[in-house]
């Protein structure tokens, strides 16, 4: 809500749309190799292009990336088989196929819900497959940065599986080969596609970060499958996207056009009911006005946002700029008048869904961890079609607050529901204001997984001959013909040391990113210092193997208010330090001081220590003036108290009391 006001600038920093040439060739090629989760093809729009070849060395991220290899993916694995998600998978593989098949005598009726038909066998929802591959996708990734034996083995074992449930015909679908529900049927609730478009994204993290295509192989027979069933026609639109991205993407790993021609006919398909009606109206579904006429974001939020992600990809590769256009209004708008301070976006419990405008109350975010990851991949896209500096901003708002929180420091449990206030008596049927080890509708730890997995092709693009850096943290880099290396502990210090390993002989631009956050930057080459203002910093020369760069960001704590149209927050204000959202827990108050009785002095000079915290480890407290106020009927002035605050992203690491963000102001 404290971002900058969108501008027309959005509009103005597109490229020029690149009119694809594929005729001329079957394979579109991806450029440098990318080995990442979206790799453009060469005839794609946009002004920026992946880097590859980047590795996470020390620092925060990289410390996400490893507890989530080390401490998440095993619990994965585990609960993979606990909660029977590869159950379902074997009993399909034991299922006679006529039982599935479209045409062959007496089935079930579809049934319009996600709850599986009592006495089938199957456990868990509809999508308990979607599970297993956001799993595989996170192995695929991690593969790529070194031996896993264990999950290589799970993953063999598993595609395995597959290819024995797969029908000759390609379907794969362990609930409707089970039930024997008739395929296709009811596409508002069943999430075959959603499943299906998942399967792709593992598909080809293990093809582009293992070089391996056995689960490639499946994928693109479940495409065809797709293709065959649906290409030209108008008999429906799976009720939760994913697919239209997925199968982008698998145009750009094989070069097949019908994948990329379905993903388009996908999009611009929906706003005509043809997802049908999954109990919830046709606005949940994304379903009630074409995208291209579509002002805002609506309905419920993780569709939503995988649906742009899809729209980005679909207008990148087909050069199609107003179709890119109304995406980027949208984003606008969203994160000017939907967005929390943690970048999270979902105000409304009952359906996961946007609020109206403004409608953003810090006790009843709901701000699905899902949302976040889809948001993160949506702005990456935008990033890569137009280079603009905010939605790099943005992810890095996203990542280390919204997405952040979601897994506690031992990376063994997680957040659904990301709320920025937390009361004393919390209670709500959906959410028990703790991080859990799994839940009965899986869906995000593994999605977590998957995004952590893939981290480090979100640090950098080239743009023609300059190397833009987006994201800081301890990495080793190449783009542009050279290579980098990347020292620092940040968040937590601001200062960042770029080492030059390897230049070409040529001139090569290094553009920086400094966050619009940062009220006072420095950068410094080989020790000549300048200023530098919020934006890309460019620096251009004939780099040499040595060449050091200094960029000093300020992370001074600061004061946030929020915009005055958010009723919810009205009178209150945050913290905040570099890119991390601040929030009050219980646990760090003195004795005798309630967070939910704490004003602050707001405007006033805040301190800021390093600390190890039981339960947390390393981080930075920060003190601000505060008031602990009286029981409401009394008018006395309270009491002067150090109100202290640690990141959101760390709550909920210790007891299970009261948290908030925003916090009222003694002195409004
Ligand atoms: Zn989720």
């Amino acid at each position: 809500v404290n971002q900058p006001e969108p501008s027309s600038a959005a509009a103005s920093a597109l490229s020029p749309p690149v009119q694809p040439d594929h005729a001329s060739r079957a394979d579109p090629g991806r450029p440098n190799g990318v080995t990442g989760p979206v790799a453009p093809s060469a005839a794609a729009a946009g002004t920026h292009r992946p880097v590859t070849g980047t590795r996470l060395t020390g620092g925060l991220l990289p410390g996400w990336q490893r507890r989530s290899l080390t401490a998440s993916l095993p619990l994965a694995l585990r609960q993979l088989e606990e909660a029977g998600n590869l159950d379902n998978v074997r009993l399909a593989v034991r299922t006679p196929e006529r039982a599935d098949a479209d045409g062959n005598g007496e089935r079930p009726a579809a049934r319009n819900t996600v709850a599986a038909p009592p006495g089938s066998g199957y456990r868990g929802p509809v999508f308990m497959d979607s599970d297993i591959y956001k799993t595989l996708e996170a192995i695929g990734w991690e593969l790529a940065h070194g031996d896993r034996p264990e999950l290589a083995s799970f993953a063999a074992d598993v595609a395995g599986l597959l290819e024995r449930a797969q029908r000759p015909d390609g379907y794969l679908n362990s609930y409707f080969q089970v039930t024997g529900e008739p395929r296709y049927s009811r596409l508002a609730t069943s999430h075959e596609m959603y499943c299906a478009g998942h399967l792709i994204q593992a598909a080809i993290a293990h093809h582009r970060g293992a070089g391996d295509g056995r689960l490639l192989a499946i994928a693109v027979r479940l495409a065809d499958n797709l293709v065959r069933t649906f290409a030209g026609q108008e008999k429906g639109l799976d009720g939760h996207p994913i697919i239209e991205t997925a199968l982008v993407e698998l145009y750009r790993e094989t070069g097949r056009r019908d994948y990329l021609e379905l993903a388009r006919q996908f999009v611009e398909q929906r706003g005509h009911g043809l997802a049908g009606d999954s109990g919830l109206g046709r606005r949940y579904l994304q379903d009630h006005v074409p995208v291209r006429s579509l002002d805002t974001t609506v309905g419920h939020v993780v569709r939503a946002l995988y649906l742009e992600a899809g729209v980005a990809d679909v207008a990148a590769e087909l050069g199609d700029r107003s179709l890119l256009e109304t995406s980027l209004r949208r984003w606008d708008d969203m994160v000017a008048t939907k967005t929390y301070l943690t970048g999270g976006n979902g105000s409304r419990h009952v359906d996961e869904g946007f609020g109206d405008r403004f409608e953003l109350p810090p006790d009843r975010a709901y701000n699905e961890t899902c949302a976040a990851i889809a948001s993160f991949h949506w702005a990456w896209r935008l990033l890569l079609a137009t280079g603009g500096a905010r939605y790099a901003d943005h992810m890095e708002r996203v990542l280390y607050n919204g997405f952040g929180a979601a897994v506690a420091t031992d990376g063994q449990r997680f957040f659904y529901v990301n709320p920025l206030q937390r009361r004393a008596d919390h209670f709500e049927k959906d959410d028990p204001g703790r991080r859990r080890a799994w839940f009965s509708c899986a869906c995000c730890p593994p999605n977590i997984m998957r995004l952590l997995a893939s981290l480090e092709h979100y640090l950098a693009t080239t743009s023609g001959d300059t190397l833009h850096m987006h994201q800081y943290t301890g990495s080793r880099l190449s783009g542009a013909d050279l290579e980098l290396e990347v020292t620092t502990d940040y968040p937590w210090s601001g200062a960042v040391y770029l080492r030059v390993l390897a230049a070409p002989g040529a001139e090569r631009g290094i553009a920086l990113r400094v966050p619009a956050w940062s009220a006072r930057t420095r950068i410094a080459v080989n020790h000549e210092d300048q200023e530098a203002a919020a934006g890309y910093h460019q620096l251009r020369r004939r780099w040499q193997p040595g060449d050091e760069i200094t960029l000093h960001l300020d992370l001074t704590p600061r004061w946030t208010y929020p915009d005055r149209r958010v009723d919810a927050m009205r009178g209150c204000a945050a913290i905040e330090r570099g890119p991390l959202v601040y929030c009050f827990e219980q646990a760090d108050q003195a004795d005798g001081v309630e967070v939910e009785d704490l004003a602050v002095r707001s405007g006033t000079v805040l301190g800021e220590r390093p600390v190890t915290l039981p339960g947390i480890g390393q981080t930075i407290e920060v003190t601000a003036e505060g008031v602990h106020l009286p029981p409401a009927p009394l008018a006395l002035p309270g009491d002067r108290v150090t109100a202290i605050a640690i990141p959101y992203f760390q709550w909920d690491n210790r007891d299970g009391r009261a948290m908030r963000v925003w916090i009222p102001r003694a002195d409004a």
